[in-house]
């Protein structure tokens, strides 16, 4: 995929930046840097530039996203945008939901079009992979976002959209630098959630900006975790929680596990007590959610009282839990539930541009 790529905005270092000036005053540099990075403006919205520098600017650093469409849910206060990639020939796909909450206002990204670790209860995972994701095309949904959510600021990102993000190493972990170096985000407010691969969270917690991490277990027995994520086959619990245990030693961050909560399957007081067993040990806080439904996926999520029920249990085995508002479940952007694909458009969607959904 990258190798049909042209250089898209955020993907351009400040070395190439310097080598697309050259000639201009040595300022330029910054100036540019700034205006992309720290207020997120388009070249030609660079009023500081002379005219002719910001047209060829504009024409050789072209976004990587075009928006294709948004919906809008919660009174407008959560958006999903589907983008498709500028560089690639698969005319590729991704999503992303804008969250504004009372306190903060948070973006779910996406690392991958599409995952390839087949979590059953998934709809991206029931679409398969369709291709990685660049630290441009990471760092411009944040960049993107963050406009639309004005004149409320963008203070958190979370990758819980498409794909697995320690699958695409290299560039998510170049997107956290960018993001928290340039773009002003701290790394205290990313949170980076996995399935789970084992040597992805070593390599993180010998990282030298301590991000969240979020641990999507959904079982704590292997039997039941080998059928729900596939991947736990490859890395079974007791290599898990040892690298969590590391992780959170290594970066003095608190962890978390999440748990989509099916019913009947792992909504019951057993899986209570094992979640706890493996949870308390590790002070990690477990954020339950009442699992979306899919298509791939007939079982339903357990209903709010027995959520309920779940929390407190946990409660009383000494862990707790939050139970996480389902963001978005009426335009298809809560977890899970993102599926975009070339040539399928979930809907319902308006334009481009539109900032009320029509109904
Ligand atoms: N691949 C990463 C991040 C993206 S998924 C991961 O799996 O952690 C974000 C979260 O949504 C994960 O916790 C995932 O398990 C959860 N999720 C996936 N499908 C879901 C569904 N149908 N209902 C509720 N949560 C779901
Ligand atoms: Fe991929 Fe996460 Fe979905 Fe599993 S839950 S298939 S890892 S996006």
């Amino acid at each position: 995929m990258t190798a049909t790529r042209r250089a898209a905005r955020y993907d351009v270092t400040r070395q190439d930046l310097a080598r697309l000036l050259d000639g201009e005053p040595r300022y330029r540099v910054d100036q540019v840097w700034h205006g992309l990075h720290q207020r997120g403006l388009d070249p030609e919205a660079m009023t500081d530039l002379p005219k002719a520098l910001r047209a060829r600017l504009g024409e050789v650093l072209p976004p990587a996203l075009a928006l294709l469409a948004e919906s809008e849910t919660d009174d407008g206060d959560t958006v999903k945008s589907l983008w498709s990639l500028n560089g690639t020939q698969t005319g590729g796909r991704i999503e992303t939901v804008l969250m504004r909450y009372r306190d903060r206002v948070t973006v779910c990204i996406s690392s991958q079009a599409g995952c390839g670790m087949g979590c059953v209860f998934c709809a991206t995972g029931q679409a398969g992979l369709s291709g990685q994701l660049t630290a441009g095309e990471i760092v411009e949904q944040v960049i993107r976002a963050r406009r639309r959510a004005e004149p409320r600021r963008l203070g958190n990102v979370v990758f819980m959209g498409m794909g697995e993000p320690l699958a695409n190493y290299a560039a998510v972990w170049a997107a956290i630098e960018r993001l928290h170096d340039d773009v002003g985000i701290s790394a205290r407010r990313i949170t980076v959630s996995t399935v789970g691969l084992v040597p992805g969270i070593r390599r993180l917690a010998g990282e030298r900006l301590p991000v969240n991490l979020a641990v999507s277990l959904h079982a704590a027995n292997d039997a039941l975790r080998d059928r729900l994520v596939p991947v736990n086959r490859r890395y079974p619990l007791a290599e898990l929680e040892a690298a969590c245990r590391e992780y959170a030693e290594a970066t003095g961050r608190r962890l978390s596990f999440e748990w989509a909560m099916i019913a009947g399957v792992n909504d019951r007081p057993s899986d209570a007590a094992e979640l706890a067993a493996v949870a308390r040990p590790l002070s990690a806080h477990v954020n339950l959610i009442p699992l979306n439904p899919t298509p791939g996926y007939a079982t339903r999520g357990t209903p709010a009282a027995g959520v309920r029920a779940f929390r407190d249990r946990l409660a009383a085995l000494g862990v707790k839990a939050t139970v996480r508002d389902n963001r978005g479940t009426d335009i298809d952007a809560a977890c899970g539930q993102l599926a975009a694909r070339a040539g399928a458009t979930p809907p319902p969607l308006v334009s481009a541009g539109a900032t009320r959904e029509s109904s």
